[in-house]
C-alpha cells in the first residue's frame, strides 16, 4: 500500500484517485478549488467518443483552419500570438502528417476503446446514473467536408471502428428533430459512442472514491514541485511527503513540473460551451452530434441542450468571446431551431484544453522518480480518463497497463 497524492481533481485525478484506491492505494486529491471538475471538466460537450475520438493533426488541417479563420463563423480563432504560442504552433504543423496522423488515431482509439470498458465496468457496479444517451453522428454539410472525411474512413476499418456511412435520409431518422431547412450532404453514425455527463460522473465517483478512503484536499494550491524533494507536496497550509505524486492538474501541470526539470510544450487551446433547457422535446435531439463544418458539437444532456465548440489559440481563459458564441448559436439554430430556451438562464462557459502539439496525453512515469504523469488531454480528456486512470494505476502498482500505452510515455518529448 502506497501513500499517493493526486494533483488537481478534474475527471482525470477523480478517475486516477478511485482507480489507485481501488487497488488499496491510500490516496489524497490536492485541488485548488473548493469543488471537483470546476475547470476544463466543467461543462465541455459530453461527447464520450471511443469510435470518432481524433487527434488534432489530420494531414491538411492546418490549410483548412486557415482557410476558414477569417469567416464569420470560424472554427478557429486566434487571441492573441507570443512564442510560446508560434512554437507550438510550429510543432503542431509539423505533426499534421498522414503517417503520423494515422499512428496517433489508432493509439488514442485503442485507449478510448479501455476507457469505455473501463467506464461501463464502473457504471455498472456502482450504478452511476450520469445523464446519458447512445450513439454519436457526424454531419457533413456539402461535398468538400463528405470528400475530405474519405480519406480516413478506410483507416476507421483497419481499426474496427464499429460506424456507419449515412445518408440524409437516415441521418433525420435518427434524429428527427433535425431540421429540414438545413441541408445534409451525408455522414457518419458511431452506434456505440455516447453523450454523457462528464462533471455529473466526476461528482458521483467522488462520493465513491471517499467511501473508498480518499481523502480530497479543496482550496489547496499545490505549488511546484521542488528538484529536492520532488514527491513533497507543498500547499498554502500544509507540507506533506509522499510515496509517489500524480499530476493531473490541468493546464496547469507543466508549471508544476517545471522545476523538476520536465518540460511539457502544453498550450490551452480555449473552447466555448453553452447549455439551455430544452424548450420543446420533441425539436431537440436525441442523443449527440458534430457539424463537422463548423466544428461545433450538440449533444442532450437530461433535459437541457449543450452546444460546444471552437479551438481559440492565445488570449486570456477570463475574456470571452461573443463571436464565439454566436457561432454555437447559430448552428444550434440552424440544426434544432427551438428545441431550445436560449432567452434565459443560458449558462455561457469558456474552458482551456490541455493540449499538446500531436494531440495525444502523456500517461505514465516521468523521469523524476516517484512523479507520474496523466496529463494533456487535449479535446479528448472525457473519452480518455477512466482508461487512462486505470491504465497508469495499474502501472504505478508494479502492473502491465491493461491496455497498450506505447506512444503516451514522455519518450516522446525527447
Ligand atoms: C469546450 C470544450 C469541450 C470539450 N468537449 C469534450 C468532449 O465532448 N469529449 C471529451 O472527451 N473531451 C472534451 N473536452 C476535453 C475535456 O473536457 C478535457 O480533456 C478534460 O476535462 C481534462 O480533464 P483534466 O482533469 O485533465 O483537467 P481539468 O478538468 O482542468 O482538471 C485539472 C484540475 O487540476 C486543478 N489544479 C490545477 N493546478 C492545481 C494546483 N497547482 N493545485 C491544486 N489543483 C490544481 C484544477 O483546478 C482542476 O480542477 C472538451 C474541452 C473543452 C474546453
Amino acid at each position: 500500500m502506497k501513500k499517493i497524492a493526486v494533483i488537481g481533481a478534474g475527471i482525470v485525478g477523480i478517475t486516477t484517485a478511485f482507480e489507485l484506491a481501488s487497488i488499496g492505494n491510500h490516496v489524497t486529491v490536492f485541488e485548488q478549488n473548493s469543488a471537483g471538475a470546476e475547470e476544463a471538466s466543467f461543462a465541455n460537450g459530453c461527447v464520450f467518443s471511443p469510435g470518432f475520438v481524433t487527434p488534432w493533426v489530420a494531414p491538411g488541417l492546418p490549410r483548412t483552419l486557415l482557410s476558414k479563420l477569417f469567416r464569420e463563423h470560424s472554427p478557429v480563432r486566434i487571441g492573441g500570438l507570443g512564442g510560446k504560442e508560434l512554437a507550438w504552433i510550429s510543432k503542431w504543423r509539423a505533426a499534421c502528417k498522414m503517417d503520423s496522423y494515422l499512428v496517433h488515431r489508432s493509439q488514442l482509439h485503442n485507449l478510448a476503446s479501455f476507457s469505455n470498458e473501463v467506464f461501463k465496468d464502473l457504471t455498472r457496479r456502482m450504478s452511476l446514473d450520469y445523464e446519458h444517451s447512445k450513439g454519436f453522428m457526424v454531419l457533413y454539410r456539402g461535398p468538400e467536408e463528405q470528400k475530405s472525411a474519405q480519406r480516413i474512413l478506410q483507416s476507421y476499418k483497419e481499426m474496427g471502428v464499429p460506424f456507419l456511412e449515412i445518408s440524409a435520409e437516415k441521418a433525420r431518422i435518427l434524429e428527427p428533430a433535425l431540421n429540414l431547412e438545413t441541408k445534409i450532404q451525408g455522414g457518419l453514425y458511431f452506434p456505440e459512442d455516447q453523450i454523457a455527463n462528464c462533471r455529473q460522473f466526476a461528482l458521483m465517483l467522488k462520493d465513491e472514491c471517499e467511501k473508498l478512503g480518499v481523502r480530497f484536499e479543496f482550496n489547496s494550491n499545490v505549488k511546484p514541485l521542488s528538484s529536492a524533494q520532488p514527491t513533497l507536496v507543498q500547499t498554502q497550509r500544509s507540507e506533506t511527503r509522499f510515496d509517489a505524486v500524480v499530476i493531473c492538474a490541468g493546464i496547469r501541470s507543466a508549471e508544476i513540473l517545471a522545476p523538476i526539470g520536465i518540460k511539457v510544450p502544453m498550450l490551452p487551446v480555449y473552447g466555448y460551451s453553452l447549455s439551455a433547457a430544452v424548450r420543446e422535446a420533441i425539436d431537440a435531439p436525441l442523443s449527440g452530434l458534430i457539424d463537422d463544418r463548423h466544428k461545433v458539437t450538440i449533444s442532450r444532456i437530461g433535459q437541457r441542450i449543450r452546444v460546444s465548440g471552437i479551438a481559440q489559440i492565445g488570449g486570456s481563459a477570463k475574456v470571452q468571446s461573443q463571436a464565439a458564441f454566436n457561432t454555437l448559436y447559430k448552428v444550434l439554430n440552424d440544426w434544432f431551431p427551438g428545441a431550445a430556451k436560449t432567452s434565459e438562464n443560458v449558462q455561457e462557459w469558456k474552458g482551456a484544453r490541455a493540449m499538446l502539439p500531436e494531440g495525444i496525453p502523456l500517461i505514465g512515469a516521468c523521469k523524476v522518480p516517484g512523479v507520474w504523469l496523466n496529463i494533456g488531454h487535449g479535446s479528448s480528456g472525457w473519452t480518455l480518463s477512466c482508461g487512462a486512470a486505470r491504465a497508469l494505476a495499474n502501472l504505478i502498482d508494479g502492473r502491465l497497463p491493461g491496455t497498450n500505452l506505447i506512444g503516451f510515455g514522455m519518450s516522446r518529448l525527447d
